[in-house]
C-alpha cells in the first residue's frame, strides 16, 4: 500500500508534484504487517483537510515551541482520518467498523485497537460529518464562541474565514444558537459573501475589495462589535483591531495568511488600538478542551438536528486518488472550498 511522506519541508508554498529536488511530498510503498492481538487493518476513507498541517511540516523555532512535534522529512505526513475495519483481532471493534484516528496520508494500516475511536451512527449524514459540524471544527467554534469570545446573547461578532470550515461553523453558531444580535463575516468572494450571508451573517464582506477596510468600518459602526473570531491573522486581523468595541475580546484561532509565507514577520500597525480600547485577545488550541468533547458534542448534534448548524451544505467533498492527496489539501490556501474541505479517497 501507498504512504505519503514529507520530503523536504517547504519555505513558502509547498511543491506538490513528486520527485523534484525540492517536492513537499514523497509517495512511499510500505508493507502491511500482520496483525498481532487487539490490532485493526485499517482502509481510510475520508482524510480531514487542515491549514494547520503546513505548520506541521515546518520545523524551525516556531515549530519548536508548537503545540505537536514537527513532522520530520522521513516521516508520514499527519493527518485527522476516517477509516473501515477491514480486518480485526480487537473483541471491542467488529469488522466493517468506521473508526477516526490520526493515521495520515496512508491508504492502509495496521493499528492497535486503542488508537483509534469507532464512530456512532448518525443516519442521514455522511461519516464525515465528524470531522465538520461535529468534530474538530464544529468544537473549535464552539470553545472559541463560548471560553475565548465569551460570547452572549445579543452580542455581535465579527468572523474571518467566514465561509471556511471554522468560520462558516462560527458564522452559524453565532447567529443561530449563541443568539448573536449581529454577525458579519469576512470571506475571499462575492459568492462566498452570498454563502455566509444565506448561512446567518447579517452583513458580509469581501477582503478582496479595494473598499474593504471602509466597508468594515462602515458595518461595524456606530457600537463596533463585541468580539473578532480571527482565522486569517495578517492585515485583515490588522483592520479588525479598528473595530472590536472597548474592552472586547479576539479569540484568535488561526493565522492562514502566513502559513506559506514568513511567520515571524506581522505588520500589526494597528496594535495600539488593543491598547486604547483595553482589547483582551486570547489565542487558543482546540486539543485544550477535548476533555468537554461530550458538552460540545450535545450542542452541536442538536443545533444539526434542529438545522440550526448545515453539516452537509458546510463541507466540500473531493473524491481523489491517493496520489493526488497533497493537491487537494492545498485548495485551502487558494480558497477553493467552503465549509469543510473533506478528501475522500475510496468507496464507504
Ligand atoms: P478553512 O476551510 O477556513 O481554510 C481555508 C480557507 O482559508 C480558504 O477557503 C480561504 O478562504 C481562506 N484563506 C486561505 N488563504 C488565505 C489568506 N491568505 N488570507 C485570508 N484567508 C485565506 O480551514 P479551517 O476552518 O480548518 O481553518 C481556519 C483557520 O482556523 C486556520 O487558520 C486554522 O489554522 C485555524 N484552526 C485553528 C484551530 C485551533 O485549535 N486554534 C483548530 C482548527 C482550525 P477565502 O476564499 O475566504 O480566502
Amino acid at each position: 500500500v501507498k504512504e505519503i511522506i514529507l520530503a523536504n519541508a517547504p519555505t513558502g508554498l509547498p511543491v506538490i508534484e513528486y520527485g523534484k529536488n525540492n517536492s513537499t511530498f514523497a509517495l512511499r510503498e510500505v508493507e502491511l504487517p500482520s496483525l498481532k492481538e487487539d490490532q485493526v487493518l485499517l482502509q481510510t476513507i475520508f482524510l480531514s483537510n487542515d491549514p494547520a498541517q503546513r505548520g506541521w511540516i515546518q520545523k524551525d523555532q516556531i515549530s519548536e515551541r508548537g503545540y505537536v512535534p514537527p513532522i520530520l522529512p522521513g516521516d508520514r505526513v499527519r493527518a485527522g482520518n476516517i477509516a473501515k475495519v477491514l480486518k480485526s483481532t480487537s473483541s471491542l471493534i467488529k469488522e466493517g467498523t468506521l473508526v477516526q484516528s490520526i493515521s495520515g496520508w496512508v491508504e492502509q494500516q495496521v493499528v492497535d485497537a486503542k488508537q483509534v475511536t469507532p464512530l456512532p451512527d448518525m443516519p442521514g449524514f455522511s461519516p464525515s460529518i465528524f470531522f465538520g459540524a461535529l468534530g474538530g471544527t464544529g468544537m473549535t467554534a464552539y470553545f472559541g464562541l463560548k471560553d475565548v469570545c465569551k460570547f452572549k446573547e445579543g452580542q455581535s461578532i465579527i468572523v474571518s474565514g467566514a465561509a471556511g470550515a471554522t468560520g462558516s461553523a462560527v458564522v452559524q453558531l453565532a447567529k443561530h444558537v449563541f443568539k448573536a444580535s449581529r454577525v458579519i463575516g469576512i470571506a475571499g468572494s462575492e459568492e462566498k459573501c452570498e454563502w455566509v450571508k444565506k448561512i446567518g451573517a447579517d452583513v458580509a464582506l469581501n477582503y478582496k475589495s479595494p473598499t474593504f477596510v471602509n466597508d468594515l468600518i462602515e458595518a461595524a459602526k456606530p457600537s463596533y462589535v463585541d468580539c473578532y473570531f480571527d482565522n486569517v491573522g495578517g492585515s485583515i486581523l490588522n483592520a479588525c483591531l479598528r473595530v472590536v468595541k472597548r474592552y472586547g475580546r479576539i479569540a484568535a484561532c488561526g493565522a492562514i495568511s502566513s502559513y506559506n509565507g514568513d511567520r515571524s514577520q506581522s505588520t500589526l500597525d494597528n496594535w495600539f488600538e488593543i491598547i486604547t480600547n483595553r482589547l483582551t485577545v486570547q489565542g487558543f488550541i482546540i486539543f485544550d478542551f477535548l476533555d468537554r468533547r461530550d458538552e460540545a458534542i450535545q450542542v452541536l448534534s442538536s443545533a444539526v438536528k434542529e438545522g440550526k448548524f448545515s453539516a452537509s451544505d458546510g463541507e466540500t467533498l473531493v473524491r481523489s486518488s491517493f496520489e493526488k492527496v497533497p493537491e487537494v489539501w492545498m485548495r485551502l490556501f487558494r480558497g477553493e472550498n467552503t465549509g469543510k474541505l473533506v478528501t475522500q479517497i475510496a468507496d464507504l
